[in-house]
């Protein structure tokens, strides 16, 4: 149960927003102090500490200079590469200075957007905080992403610039970036001007487009280290844009702003991830991805501490690399996913006896439920609290968690605890709109205003954002987090799965409308049903069932199997392989209402063997027999 201080922090921060976070945002340095804490005259729009000005890159680094120049910021490890890189606080401020001063030669400024797509490697981590620094806006677009959602990312955004690497290393393999860029730019409308490209000497086949591109480590020279006086912004500023898939095909830019973000993070630091200064912490994640943006790069740097960035697999060299990281950096605080820690399950339990791992105090998890079996495992096996956070790319940090800096709580396992301070959580009836009561599941929503932090906006549609996400119920603005979730009667949550057609895929959220665009592309697909079915590993895989337009083409097992391999490919070469279906079902008819819609849940249940539920709106009852025989091979 939620103790009795916890209980009083969470309600005093719905009762007394202005208090609680004028309070918190003493943990940051505001260049100009705010004049409101709270600009709520325009629901559900939500402006903090409106009037002041700030900087992220001068609170992430600037401010720790005078106490930690010489502590470690960032460790870099590449088992890919064999790299190991230890970057002191000073050394960070001198990198992203050099940095921020070849980005305003090629004439980027503030307002301006700049879109890095690149491995896990220290430059990128430069290039986000050289953006911050400047006041431009970042759009980190996870590198495994393919030419075609980079390009439709690159015409959202509409960069001045593009930072790039040659390649990326998976497995001990280079996997190129720089002709998914060219190929991006081809196929974008409005191209970035010049592409900054950091050289690693893996791809021998790198060629350069003259006048486009320019070569990080010359240009990094040839700006010498220069200090870069930090760009005060005001605190809504954009910090940056993150894409995020929702049921459309058309993704989503998460805005985030500057002074609500960076005192939600330095918060959270002490609240719920126990981390402080000197001490070091863990981030598995990408920076593609929310978590890389709040837990690798900004919220520990907030907070003084050493962050750990680490590029390549858990299990190579073997599959106690993790475990070795947090002896030799003494680490605090690792953040993963339930999926990564599935892998490691997997590998010899001698791994986690190895290492002296007497340092570490907690293990967060994040991104997708966390199975019971999974939890109990690692957390007897490491012997600390296992913390479950549930939040979403649009949140940007937890809105349930335990909070073991308020209070420590027992934790359920398939649990994230209760919600987080500036959360007003209810969990309501689709229908009624009425919150509903313990042990009923309802949609989980959040009363506006959402708590700094959070998304300000779907960048430049502020209709978007508006009808995204607040338009749960009629009567009120409420935000939808899309997710069903059930509370007990001691107040802890279960989230229980999306009530759209999202999935969630290693932690990875993936729209099925966005795969079902890419098979189409196709010339022989004439309809396709893409669902997330169960899978022990990665929680949900997708997979998808088309229906041929001139079937016949495929004249035999042979042919219908270079059908279903092409149809893979063109996911590949649209999405990127992240978003790959696990199967492809070669079908002659798509289960359908009369009116014509895609009956997706009941395909989802029969393909993982359950009830079907209503059928009376079924148009064809043979298209959902043919989905089981298709799924027990029998068709
Ligand atoms: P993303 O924005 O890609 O991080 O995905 C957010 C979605 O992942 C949420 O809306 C949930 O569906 C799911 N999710 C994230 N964290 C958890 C968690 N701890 N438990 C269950 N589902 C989660």
């Amino acid at each position: 149960m939620a103790g009795e201080i916890l209980k009083q922090f969470h309600q005093r921060s719905i009762a007394h927003p202005d208090d609680f976070w004028r309070e918190q945002a003493q943990r940051i340095h505001w260049e100009r102090p705010f004049d409101q804490v709270l600009d709520y005259s325009r629901p559900p729009f939500a402006r903090w500490f409106v009037g002041g000005t700030t900087n992220l890159c001068y609170n992430a680094i600037d401010r720790h200079l005078a106490q930690r120049a010489e502590q470690k910021a960032l460790v870099f490890v590449s088992t890919e590469t064999g790299i190991e890189h230890q970057y002191s606080y000073r050394d960070l401020y001198v990198e992203v200075n050099r940095l921020a001063a070849v980005l305003k030669q090629q004439g980027v400024g503030k307002g301006d957007r700049v879109i890095i797509y690149m491995p896990m490697i220290p430059e990128a981590f430069f290039a986000m905080l050289a953006c911050v620094r400047i006041g431009a806006i970042h759009s980190v677009v996870f590198g495994g992403f393919a030419a075609h959602s980079l390009a439709t990312r690159i015409d959202d955004a509409q960069p001045a610039l593009l930072v790039t690497a040659d390649a990326g290393m998976r497995g001990g393999r280079s996997i190129p970036y720089k002709p998914l860029v060219d190929e991006a730019c081809r196929l974008a409308s409005h191209p970035p001007r010049h592409v900054l490209l950091v050289n690693r000497g893996l791809d021998p086949g790198l060629t350069w487009v003259p006048g486009r591109d320019l070569d990080y480590a010359q240009s990094m020279q040839a700006v010498g280290t220069p200090e870069v006086p930090v760009e005060w912004v005001e605190s809504t500023h954009p910090a940056y844009i993150l894409y995020t898939s929702g049921t459309t095909g058309k993704p989503k830019g998460v805005q985030r702003d500057t002074g609500g973000y960076a005192v939600a993070l330095t918060a959270s630091m002490e609240y719920i991830y126990c981390g402080k200064p000197g001490e070091a912490m863990f981030t598995t994640s990408d920076i593609g991805w929310v978590v890389g943006h709040s837990y690798i790069v900004y919220a520990p740097l907030l907070a003084g501490m050493t962050t750990i960035m680490y590029e390549g697999l858990p299990t190579r060299p073997d599959g106690g690399i993790w475990w070795q990281l947090v002896e030799r950096y003494q680490v605090t605080t690792v953040f993963s996913s339930p999926t990564a820690i599935r892998v490691l399950k997997k590998q010899d339990p001698k791994y986690l006896t190895q290492y002296d791992l007497s340092s570490l105090r907690y293990l967060f998890l994040a991104g997708e439920p966390l199975d019971e079996p999974t939890a109990r495992w690692i957390s007897e096996a490491l012997k600390v609290p296992v913390v479950d956070n549930y939040w979403q790319t649009e949140t940007g940090w937890p809105i349930l968690s335990a909070m073991p800096g308020v209070e420590p709580t027992a934790c359920k396992f398939g649990s994230p605890s209760f919600p987080v301070y500036g959360y007003n959580v209810q969990l309501l009836d689709e229908n009624t709109g009425q919150p509903v009561p313990a042990q009923q599941k309802g949609v989980l929503g959040i009363v506006p205003p959402l708590p700094p932090g959070c998304l300000s906006t779907v960048w430049g549609d502020d209709a978007r954002f508006v009808s995204t996400y607040f338009s749960l119920l009629k009567e009120r603005p409420v935000y939808s987090s899309f997710d069903w979730g059930i509370r007990d009667e001691e107040g802890y949550y279960f989230i229980l799965g999306r009530t759209d057609d999202v999935i969630n895929v290693a932690g990875h959220r993936l729209g099925t409308r966005e795969i079902e665009e890419a098979v189409s592309s196709h010339a022989n697909v004439a309809e396709v049903a893409v669902v997330g079915i169960e899978d022990k590993l990665k929680g949900q895989v997708p997979i998808a069932f088309v229906v041929p337009k001139n079937a016949g083409l495929l004249t035999d097992a042979a042919a219908t199997q270079a059908f279903e391999k092409q149809v893979l490919e063109a996911v590949d070469s649209h999405l990127g392989a992240i978003a790959r279906p696990a199967r492809v079902y070669v079908v002659s008819l798509l289960p359908k209402t009369r009116s014509g819609k895609l009956l997706r849940r009941s395909i989802q249940a029969v393909a993982e063997g359950r009830d079907p539920g209503d059928l009376t709106t079924l148009d064809d009852a043979s298209a959902l027999e043919q989905i089981r025989q298709a799924i027990q091979g029998t068709l």
